[in-house]
């Protein structure tokens, strides 16, 4: 019998895990099968519950999941219990697990697949809901000089800068800003809003770019985001979100067998099927 794993999130149809894990597994040579997962929205522990009856032996949880999913693990990953979000369950010895592998794949993806130290580096992180409180840390780990957490609501980044200060190894590392307050260059820019999603421009200065500059969007699509062609225009080398999915997934995989995965392959696939 093959170990079962699936993604949870509502809805689920366009969620690209299973075609990433099976990739994986074949690679690795694990034997897993990889399901979507539908669960009501108001039924999202009685989901979990199934699925550990039913001899599942972990899952991913995408939106709108994630806080639920931290709040149900009976045990949670330091990184997990910082981002307040959980996208990935391990089902075992009676536990379920949380752990958040997002900020993670982002690191890996701009570390190893763009090729860009975070170590020493001005690190401007646009947004301050899940996403980016998933990444702060992994971000602290690589000891970048400063993170600048920019909020369309400042409280709300003033709250994550806050939570974060016990985590930073001099004082200032990390601080939170309003948009209109945003000055100087910096060296990466992610733009873990949800602007994107609407098709809009986070209001970030022209003046955060230059050529030495990495503008990340987590956002991943066919086209460039309008906040990828405004960093390109003034003078960044930019990405997009897909090659953090996919890292993400390898981190999960990496977690439930024990083994990593190459992600190359499975990147170069999904960004010819966008
Ligand atoms: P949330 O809803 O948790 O947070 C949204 C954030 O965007 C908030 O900080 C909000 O500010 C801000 N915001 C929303 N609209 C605007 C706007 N028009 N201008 C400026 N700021 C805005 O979303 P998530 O954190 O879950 O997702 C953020 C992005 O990250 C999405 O594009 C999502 O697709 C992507 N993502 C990608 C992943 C990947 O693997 N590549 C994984 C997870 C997320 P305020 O606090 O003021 O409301």
């Amino acid at each position: 019998m093959s170990d079962k794993y699936c993604v949870i999130g509502n809805p689920i149809a366009h969620s690209k895990s299973p075609e990433i894990h099976p990739v994986f597994a074949a690679e690795t040579g694990q034997d897993i099968v990889y399901e979507r997962c539908l669960a009501p929205v108001d039924g999202f522990l009685d989901t979990v519950r199934q699925l550990v009856a039913d001899g599942y032996r972990g899952a991913n949880v995408t939106v709108p999941f994630k806080l639920e999913a931290a709040a149900i693990a009976t045990r949670l990953s330091e990184r997990g219990r910082l981002a307040g979000a959980v996208n990935t369950l391990v089902f075992e010895n009676g536990e379920i697990v949380g752990d958040n592998t997002d900020g993670a794949g982002l690191v890996t993806d701009i570390v190893r697949n763009a090729g860009v130290s975070l170590a020493g580096k001005r690190i401007l992180l646009l947004g301050a809901g899940g996403a980016a409180r998933g990444v702060i840390l992994p971000f602290l780990e690589q000891g970048p000089a400063a993170i600048v957490i920019a909020n369309r609501t400042r409280a709300t980044a003033e709250a994550l800068a806050a939570q974060f200060a016990a985590h930073a190894a001099q004082a200032g590392q990390v601080s939170a800003i309003g948009f209109d307050e945003i000055a100087g260059r910096f060296d990466v820019v992610v733009n873990a809003t949800s602007a994107s999603l609407a098709g809009d421009l986070p209001p970030v200065p022209a003046s955060s770019f230059g050529p030495d500059t990495l503008a990340v969007d987590l956002m991943y699509g066919k086209e460039p985001t309008p906040f990828m062609e405004f960093a390109a225009l003034h003078g960044a080398q930019v990405r997009d979100g897909l090659g953090m999915l996919v890292e993400q997934a390898a981190e999960a995989f990496t977690i439930w067998r024990g083994v990593r995965p190459g992600t190359t392959a499975v990147l170069v696939a999904l960004r010819d099927k966008l």
